[in-house]
């Protein structure tokens, strides 16, 4: 099929099974499901994964083709974003057969969710210092510790959980990956507030949780190099938007403050292009690091600075809706209210601007890295809190 008719035939399926507006609180997540498999038997989840797992085999022609018609609609994907955007091309990239095998297929379609277990109350930014251990245990491993600001976690079926498995080696060393199964009795899941007043993240607790060691991602102890691809895969999916949904409402979008502001002023309008200019610059970033990909150029660090660059928008499109449309807007409890106090966000989630920068600076230009005494120091004698 040639693009335009691949395009016409992603439009008409969309404007046939897009919902119309949000589904009822309390059965959102079931009919987000029922959307994510029809979505996926239609041809349109997972275009560019392999076929050999389940995805569509396809280019990121047809990827960029569907992600252009889908942004004139509201997609319930958001509770897919992790599962779509991190874990399963982490698995797909470091996974083992059986478990692409086991796994890519009931994400991509809808029928599993997943969450992404890095992030520890002492160990954030510095994620390589996290205490959650596995222990082995006969053919396997047992799982205790705590993990915070977990995303879908009340929803997830699997985890992808980094776990310190040797504290003898630096810290990150001893490190490993593990899918963990999120419904085992042993594990908590806690919600979490956040400003808006929504619980879209969670603390979750691990109590002697058994996991398997076919359930292992990578190699024992070699679980960073195995993290370094999910984080790549994370700042490049938010900086792209997978799983986002919602575009078509974007209540701070350019052309929701066009309509709200008043053009006439020769300043608002300076601001606007500024809006517009930005969000197209980082639309042609992405573009650039998704053409690369496919050519087999590796995006490495440059996936931070697409990161960052939509974190600073997002707070720039943030701070501009709540001057153009006056502070009423910042309490109003609608979907205006919702996305500025949301925009924060964007500058923690999948590392902060702060971290963007050290990366951007070290990895991309080349900038000397700052003192660091923890790379040769045994993980156990590394003064980060209580270690078990
Ligand atoms: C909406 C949202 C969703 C999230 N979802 C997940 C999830 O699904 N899974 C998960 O594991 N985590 C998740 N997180 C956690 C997120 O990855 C962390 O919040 C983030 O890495 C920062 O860690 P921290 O909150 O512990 O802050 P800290 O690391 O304590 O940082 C505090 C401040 O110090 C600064 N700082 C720290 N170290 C440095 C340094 N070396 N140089 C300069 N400045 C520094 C930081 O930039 C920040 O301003 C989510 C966070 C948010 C906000």
């Amino acid at each position: 099929m040639n693009l335009d008719a691949y395009r016409h035939a992603a439009r008409a399926w969309l404007e046939a099974n897009a919902p119309s507006e949000a589904y009822p609180e309390g059965e959102a997540v079931a009919r987000a499901k029922e959307f994510m498999a029809r979505l996926y038997d239609a041809g349109y989840s997972g275009i560019t994964w392999p076929a050999r797992w389940g995805g569509q085999g396809l280019t990121q022609e047809e990827e960029r083709a569907f992600a252009a018609e889908a942004r004139r609609f509201t997609l319930p994907t958001y509770v897919f974003s992790i599962g779509l955007g991190m874990t399963g091309p982490t698995l797909v990239e470091r996974g083992t057969d059986r478990q692409r095998e086991r796994f890519v297929r009931p994400l991509l379609r809808g029928e599993e969710i997943w969450c992404q277990l890095f992030s520890e109350p002492g160990a954030g930014s510095d994620v390589a210092s996290l205490q959650t251990r596995a222990v082995r245990d006969g053919d396997g491993w047992i799982v205790n510790g705590q993990k915070v600001w977990t995303s879908v976690a009340h929803h997830a079926d699997w985890g992808l959980l980094l776990a310190r498995t040797d504290v003898e080696a630096t810290k990150h060393r001893g490190l490993t990956m593990f899918v963990v199964d999120m419904r085992h009795p042993g594990v908590t899941v806690r919600p979490l507030k956040d400003m808006t007043g929504r619980a879209n993240f969670n603390e979750v607790f691990f109590d002697d949780v058994p996991v398997p060691d076919e359930h292992r991602v990578g190699e024992a102890n070699d679980g960073w190099s195995v993290a370094v691809t999910t984080l790549l895969h994370e700042r490049l999916s938010i900086s792209a938007g997978v799983g986002m949904g919602n575009r078509k409402e974007d209540p701070s979008s350019l052309e929701a403050l066009r309509r709200a502001a008043d053009t006439s002023d020769p300043l608002v309008r300076d601001e606007l292009v500024e809006l517009h200019i930005r969000t197209r610059a980082l639309a042609l970033f992405n573009r650039r690091l998704a053409q690369e990909a496919e050519a087999g150029v590796f995006p490495g660090a440059r996936g931070s600075a697409a990161k960052l660059l939509l974190a600073e928008l997002t707070m720039f499109q943030a701070d501009l809706a709540t001057r153009l449309t006056g502070p009423a807007s910042v309490v109003g409890g609608d979907p205006l209210s919702h996305a500025i106090s949301l925009a924060p966000a964007m500058s923690l989630g999948g590392g902060t601007n702060e971290i963007m920068r050290n990366i951007i600076g070290e990895r991309v230009l080349g900038l000397p890295p700052g003192p660091r005494v923890d790379k040769t120091v045994p993980f156990k004698d590394l003064k980060v809190g209580t270690q078990g």
